[in-house]
C-alpha cells in the first residue's frame, strides 16, 4: 500500500512504500541521492550500492520504492522543507516508467519559460509546485463554496445545457452547426442566465452552478474564450439579500482558506456608479490603502448603474445611435424607475438594480434583480429597438415563462478564475486554469482550433470560403 510523502514526518522508523517522480538526482559514486516527489511533497531518498538500478534513474522517471524513514543527522536538517528532518533509506526500487529529458524544467516557478512552450507541454508545466498548488487551492475554494451554499444555505446545484440558442446577450456567441437540421445552429452559453431564471420559474428557489461560459471575443486583456463562473440565483429576494449572502460567503471563504490575507473593510464599502466614476474615474476602483501589500484585499460593491447607454447602430445610417443595456437585458430597473421603463421614458436616467463586486480594482462578479414580469422585460427590448417579431423569436420563451407566476428573483455570477488568481497572487487567470488557451485563443498542446475532415463538413452542409 502506497503512503503519501506528506506522511514521512509522522513515520520515523517505519518501512513504507512510496511512489512518485524523480525530482532531483545527485550521484555521489557509491551513494545516489534523489528527491522523490508526489503530489503531497518531496523527500530525499538514499540508495546504497545494494540497489544498482538506482544508477539508471533520471529526472522525472516514475518510480516505486520501499524505504525506511530515518531522522537526518542534526547538521543535515533542512528547516524549509516539510520533510527536511527525515530521509528515506531505499530498500527496493521499481522503475514504473522512464522519462525523456523534459523540454521545460518543472522545478522552478516556470515564469522564466516562454508561455507558448509551457502550454504545449502543459501536462509537464502542471507538475511544477506553483501550478499544482493553484489547482489544489482552486479545488478548496470550490469545495468551500459548495459546502457553504448547499449545507448552510439550502442551495441546489443544477447543470444547465452547453448546447443552447443564440441570443443577443452582450458578447459574440460560439456557434455549433446542427447536422440534423442543416443551416441551423446551437450556441454555447455566454452564461447560464436564462436557464437559471427558468429554474426560478420552475420553483427551485436557490440555484447555483460552477458553470463554464463561452464568449467569442477578440483578445482583450486577461480573458479566455471559456471561463468559469460561480453562478447563482435566488427567488423572493431583493438586492440586499443577494449582496448579504455573497459578502458573507466571500468573507468566510477568505478567513478560512486564506488566513494570511486581510480584508481592508467589512462590511464591504458601497459606491454608486456616479460616485465611483466621479471620484476615481472608473467603475471598478482599487481602494487599497497600501498597493504593495499582496495580502491586502479591498472589496467594494458598485451599485446604481445606468440601465441603458447609447451606441452606434451597427446597421443604420451613421449618426443614428441606439440604446443598449449596460450590463444585462434581464435586469430590473430600481423600483422607482419601473414606471419610466414601462413607458419607455427618460431612458438615459433609468438606473438598474445591477451590483458589481470589485476586488483590488478588478471586477470579480456582478448580478442584479431581474424583471420577473413579462411586460417589463419586453419594455427593455423595445427600448433597444427590437421589433415584436424579433423579441418573440429571440426571447418568446422567456416572456412566456415569466407569464406563469414567475417569482421575484435575482442573482449574481463571480468570475471564479479571476478570484482564485487574485487569492493566489497570480498575475493572470491562465495560471489557475488547468488547460487554458493562449491569449489569441489557441491550444498549442492539442493544436486547436484545427481543420476537420471534408466528410465532417459535408455532413454539416458547410463549405469553407477561401479568403
Ligand atoms: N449572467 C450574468 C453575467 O454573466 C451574471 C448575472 O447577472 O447573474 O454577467
Amino acid at each position: 500500500m502506497r503512503t503519501p510523502i506528506s506522511e514521512v514526518k509522522n513515520s520515523e522508523g517505519k518501512e513504507l512504500e512510496f511512489s512518485g517522480w524523480v525530482h532531483a538526482r545527485r550521484d555521489h559514486g557509491k551513494i545516489i541521492f534523489i528527491d522523490l516527489r508526489d503530489r503531497s511533497g518531496l523527500v530525499q531518498v538514499v540508495f546504497t550500492p545494494s540497489i544498482p538500478e538506482a544508477k539508471d534513474l533520471r529526472l522525472e522517471y516514475a518510480i516505486k520504492i520501499t524505504g525506511l524513514v530515518k531522522a537526518r543527522p542534526a547538521s543535515m536538517v533542512s528547516a524549509e522543507q516539510p520533510n527536511g528532518a527525515f530521509e528515506l533509506e531505499a530498500k527496493t526500487l521499481e522503475i514504473l516508467n522512464a522519462s525523456l529529458a523534459t523540454p521545460i524544467s518543472v522545478d522552478t516557478d516556470g515564469m522564466e519559460i516562454d508561455e507558448e512552450v509551457r502550454m504545449k507541454y502543459r501536462y509537464l508545466d502542471l507538475r511544477r509546485e506553483r501550478l499544482k498548488n493553484n489547482l489544489l487551492a482552486r479545488n478548496k475554494v470550490i469545495k468551500f463554496v459548495r459546502d457553504f451554499l448547499i449545507d448552510k444555505n439550502e442551495f441546489v446545484e443544477v447543470e444547465t445545457p452547453i448546447l443552447t440558442k443564440s441570443t443577443p446577450e452582450g458578447a459574440r456567441d460560439y456557434l455549433v452547426p446542427s447536422r440534423i437540421y442543416p443551416g441551423k445552429f446551437y450556441a454555447l452559453p455566454q452564461s447560464p442566465q436564462q436557464y437559471k431564471q427558468l429554474l426560478m420559474v420552475a420553483g427551485l428557489e436557490k440555484y447555483f452552478q460552477i458553470a463554464r461560459c463561452f464568449r467569442d471575443e477578440d483578445t482583450r486583456g486577461d480573458r479566455q474564450p471559456e471561463f468559469t463562473q460561480l453562478d447563482l440565483e435566488m427567488s423572493f429576494v431583493e438586492r440586499e439579500d443577494v449582496i448579504a449572502l455573497n459578502e458573507a460567503l466571500l468573507i468566510e471563504l477568505i478567513e478560512k482558506l486564506y488566513p494570511e490575507k486581510k480584508i481592508q473593510e467589512k462590511p464591504f464599502p458601497r459606491l454608486t456608479y456616479k460616485e465611483a466614476t466621479e471620484k476615481y474615474g472608473i467603475d471598478r476602483p482599487d481602494l487599497r490603502t497600501d498597493k504593495n501589500d499582496p495580502n491586502l484585499l479591498a472589496f467594494c460593491w458598485i451599485i446604481d448603474f445606468p440601465f441603458f447607454e447609447k451606441v452606434d447602430a451597427a446597421h443604420s445610417e451613421a449618426s443614428v445611435k441606439e440604446w443598449t443595456f449596460t450590463h444585462n437585458p434581464f435586469s430590473a430597473p430600481k423600483p422607482e424607475f419601473m414606471e419610466d421603463l414601462l413607458a419607455e421614458k427618460n431612458i438615459g436616467d433609468i438606473l438598474t438594480t445591477q451590483y458589481d463586486v470589485v476586488l483590488n480594482g478588478l471586477e470579480i462578479g456582478g448580478g442584479s434583480i431581474r424583471n420577473h414580469k413579462p411586460e417589463a422585460l419586453k419594455a427593455v427590448f423595445k427600448i433597444m429597438g427590437f421589433e415584436d417579431a424579433r423579441i418573440e423569436s429571440n426571447f418568446g420563451h422567456m416572456l412566456q415563462a415569466l407569464s406563469f407566476g414567475a417569482p421575484p428573483h435575482g442573482g449574481i455570477a463571480w468570475g471564479l478564475d479571476r478570484l482564485v488568481s487574485l487569492l493566489q497572487n497570480e498575475p493572470n487567470i491562465r495560471e489557475v486554469i488547468a488547460f487554458p488557451k493562449t491569449g489569441d485563443g489557441r491550444d498549442p498542446m492539442m493544436d486547436s482550433p484545427s481543420t476537420v475532415d471534408e466528410k465532417q463538413l459535408k455532413e454539416l452542409g458547410i463549405k469553407i470560403e477561401k479568403k
